[in-house]
């Protein structure tokens, strides 16, 4: 296993960390700024910060600073009420893969999505069979186009209270049977986005990290389950404040040959976001190399 203690060059950080600081939305610009001033290497963006930043000109200044992507967020929410709403959900996908290509990205993050509108507070239907049927044959049109252009699909997990409204997608082996139907060669062009806060509780963690492998294992991503969690959503905690044995994780997947960025992804309304970016940031680092 790596030894994190005394660098920090495998952290990248999810730009939702500190897309709020101090209450206010601060532009990706800024954030990229604040990564290069610690020595950060990678972040993995939003598409809407991107969007709002221009997507030429973050790639321009990854560039002038060296920094890489550890993943794009995100692709996904697949399943819509009709024929018309499967095929919007199908382009917007393509535009996500050509965008992650824009930014050379190592995959792109799909949060798959759950029951259509429940998001919005109204379901369109109820039937969670008939979601995860629209997620795979989702995954399957988006993993042509992404083969035609390079740009491996990470399915990430999401725990299971979020399968109504973001992800029907709720274990690792869930996701990885899908892997293995859709790409039985393991070519390396769809795999999984491993988040400790939505898996870390799930008795079979160890074992379908192991069946993942270096083929499967796209990304990972760290921040902690706090006690008690006060939002379903945003209420995530700084590595080392909860109860995830992130250590023994990582053990779990660096054993299974992953060798990546470690990605800190909290979003946080409650803590982190009230504060200003330069202090989560030291925090993550120091964090990253105490507790993760
Ligand atoms: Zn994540």
């Amino acid at each position: 296993m790596r030894d994190f203690t005394k660098s920090h060059e495998w952290l990248s950080i999810n730009t939702a960390t500190i897309r709020k600081q101090q209450g206010a939305e601060v532009p990706l610009e800024r954030i990229i700024d604040q990564c290069a001033q610690r020595g950060i290497r990678a972040i993995s963006p939003w598409r809407d910060q991107v969007a709002a930043a221009g997507i030429d000109q973050v790639a321009a200044q990854l560039r002038a600073h060296g920094m890489v992507l550890s993943g794009y967020c995100r692709g996904g929410f697949y399943p819509a009420a009709d024929a018309a709403g499967l095929k919007v959900a199908l382009e917007d996908n393509r535009r996500a893969i050509d965008e992650a290509k824009t930014l050379d990205a190592p995959c792109l993050v799909l949060v798959v999505g759950g029951l259509p509108g429940a998001l919005q507070g109204q379901a369109a239907y109820k039937d969670i069979g008939r979601a995860r049927a629209e997620v795979r044959d989702g995954i399957a049109a988006s993993l042509e186009y992404a083969r035609e252009v390079g740009m491996p699909l990470a399915i990430e997990p999401l725990h299971p209270m979020q399968a109504a409204e973001r992800a029907c997608i709720n274990t690792l082996e869930q996701a990885l049977d899908i892997c293995d139907e859709l790409d039985p060669a393991q070519s390396g062009m769809l795999g999984v986005a491993l988040d400790v806060y939505h898996v870390w509780w799930d008795p079979k963690l160890e074992q379908q990290v192991a069946r993942a492998g270096t083929q499967r294992l796209l990304a990972y991503h760290v921040c902690d389950w706090l006690t008690p969690t006060r939002d379903l959503l945003s209420d995530r905690g700084m590595m080392g404040d909860g109860v995830i044995e992130l250590k023994k994780i990582r053990g779990w997947v660096e054993a299974a040959g992953y060798a990546g960025f470690s990605e800190v992804e909290i979003f946080s309304d409650l803590d982190w976001w009230k504060r200003s970016g330069e202090e989560t940031l030291d925090i993550c680092i120091e964090r990253h190399r105490s507790a993760v």
